[in-house]
């Protein structure tokens, strides 16, 4: 008999972590971060404390209770904080991981070592590009971690100790990937550098659960959906998906494969369900409509600075505006932590821009000391495409420079090309009022730069507090979602045509009970660390 126990992302968009098991086998299915819940507690300068490991999480229930599953080494003590509440006890077989979003993946460094994370060579090379820029703590752990010693019995340290994780490839990792992690300085010369080959058990198994992991369309390359084989039942997951972006017939393979292989449950992903019939979803723009309008707008400022904001692991806005900008007599301009993720998920798909030199995209000179190995070596490696704020300033017009809110304080050094200049938002509606905060912020820089905006717009609310809004019809079109609106989910679970539905990655669940009144198919809503039989 198997059953899927849901332990978090069931009413929020993100955090999904998910137990499936079969008999002994047992799989986590994601394992990511729910930002939505750790903003509850915590903010830029209340986190977490690293001393504790995985205490703080633990006891304010952003990790879910759950013995055996995490490194031992984040235990100040050996005992678990909460014995009481204990969900489960039997340490999984691996754990699958969709894509390359931390709120899918970003609490997989918790996780024990030796439990085998299975993914695409894509979301590898996303999560080592985080893990090697980020400075978070044992949460960005995921494709080697440092061990943490207990120097008292309350207190975690870092040691020398450095460990690989096993990771299982869903399709061959090319040479030129496996090369540049085994450059990397982190790999511990005593356990050997990390190599990211080994095998997923063929053909696709892990105990009694067959794995057919399928592509789809998402806002990061390397996604897959899994289908899953147990004994006398058989269980999809969607993870993120859509159908209207560059890989938009992988999705539509998967509907198709769906359709054939009819799972009894479905695990369905609904981000853009309405909340309400009254509130229907306008249209989704596509990245021909994002690069059509990007278009139009930059050429109106000829001449000037254009900051185009969004995140390059989003590697198709970075070809919309590559071509934007090959289509205006502009180069792009990179930050080099954004230098480095292209150069890294380069070495999985030479087709994704890397051309980062003279007459191809440049690097923005930050006037900080790099003190992370992986920046310095883009300096190096790429020294002829660095740029200084000068040289921008020099001729604004010749470049789009790629931006996000976070690289809004290196606007001080570019003050002399900034007045009269574009900001151009280019990326997701805020989700909550921590993001939304940011936005006022963002208005502030763009106000001292002497920028205009376009893609977001404040606006007072009936309390008179700023917000900012994303539907003035002069701000649409400038960015095309990661996920499938209303319709399209509803498509694919028709075709799909499971016993059941269980809904994941919402935060308006309910919205399926309508949306399939009249079909056979059932909708689940799990109560989170309660199995479902299957
Ligand atoms: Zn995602």
């Amino acid at each position: 008999m198997g059953a899927l126990t849901v332990f978090d992302g069931h009413d929020s968009i993100g955090g999904t972590k998910m137990l499936l098991t079969d008999g002994a086998t047992r799989l986590l299915l994601d394992f990511g971060t729910n930002y939505r819940r750790m903003g509850q507690y915590y903010e830029e300068f209340v986190k977490p404390r690293p001393s504790r490991g995985l205490v703080d999480y633990l006891a304010l229930g952003l990790l879910p209770p759950l013995r055996g599953f995490y490194r031992e080494d984040l235990f100040p003590q050996q005992d678990f904080p909460h014995k009481d509440e204990e969900w489960d006890g039997v340490p999984p077989d691996a754990v699958l991981v969709t894509h390359g979003h931390l709120d899918h993946a970003g609490a997989v460094g918790f996780l024990r070592p030796e439990l085998p994370v299975v993914m695409t060579p894509m979301t590898l090379a996303l999560l080592r590009s985080w893990q090697e820029t980020a400075t978070g703590g044992p949460e960005t752990e995921v494709t080697y971690l440092t061990r943490r010693e207990a120097k008292d019995p309350r207190l975690l340290k870092s040691s020398e100790n450095r460990e690989t994780r096993v990771i299982w490839s869903l399709g061959d990792a090319p040479d030129p990937f496996v090369e540049r992690l085994r450059e990397s300085p982190y790999a511990n010369p005593k356990r050997g550098s990390f190599e990211p080959r080994d095998p997923c058990p063929a053909p696709l198994r892990v105990g009694s659960i067959g794995l057919d992991a399928r592509p789809v369309d998402h806002s990061v390359y390397g996604g897959v959906a899994y289908i899953l084989d147990l004994d006398g039942s058989r269980v999809a997951y969607s993870g993120d998906l859509r159908f209207h972006g560059e890989h938009g017939s992988d999705t539509e393979a998967l509907m198709r494969r769906l359709e054939d292989r009819n799972p009894d449950v479905l695990v369905v992903e609904g981000t853009r369900l309405g909340s309400s019939p009254e509130e229907p979803l306008g249209p989704s723009p596509s990245e021909a409509t994002v690069k059509g309008r990007s278009l139009s707008k930059v050429r109106e400022y000829e001449g000037r600075l254009v900051v185009a904001d969004f995140g390059p692991r989003n590697v198709e806005r970075l070809k919309t505006f590559r071509e934007v900008a090959q289509e205006t007599g502009r180069q792009l301009v990179l930050v080099p932590k954004d230098a480095h993720i292209l150069d890294l998920l380069s070495r999985v798909d030479p087709a994704i821009p890397h051309d980062m030199d003279p007459g191809g995209m440049r690097i923005l000179r930050e006037p900080t000391l790099q003190s992370r190995a992986p920046l310095q070596r883009i300096e190096e490696r790429y020294s002829d495409a660095f740029l200084d704020p000068e040289d921008i300033a020099a001729t604004p017009g010749n470049w789009i420079l790629c931006f996000s809110f976070f690289d809004a304080n290196d606007l001080v050094d570019l003050r002399k090309a900034t007045p009269g200049g574009l900001w151009l938002y280019s990326s997701s509606e805020a989700h909550g009022e921590e993001q939304e905060f940011d936005f006022v912020r963002l208005q502030a820089w763009t106000q001292w730069a002497r920028m205009k905006v376009v893609g977001f717009r404040l606006e007072r609310d009936r309390e008179g507090t700023l917000r900012p809004r994303f539907d003035h019809p002069e701000d649409r079109g400038y960015h095309a979602s990661g996920h499938a609106p209303e319709r399209d989910l509803v498509e694919l679970v028709r075709r799909a045509n499971p016993h059941r539905l269980i809904p994941i990655h919402t935060e308006t669940p309910r919205a399926y009970d309508r949306l399939l009144q009249g079909t056979r198919i059932q909708v689940v809503h799990p109560v989170p660390g309660v199995p479902i039989s299957l």
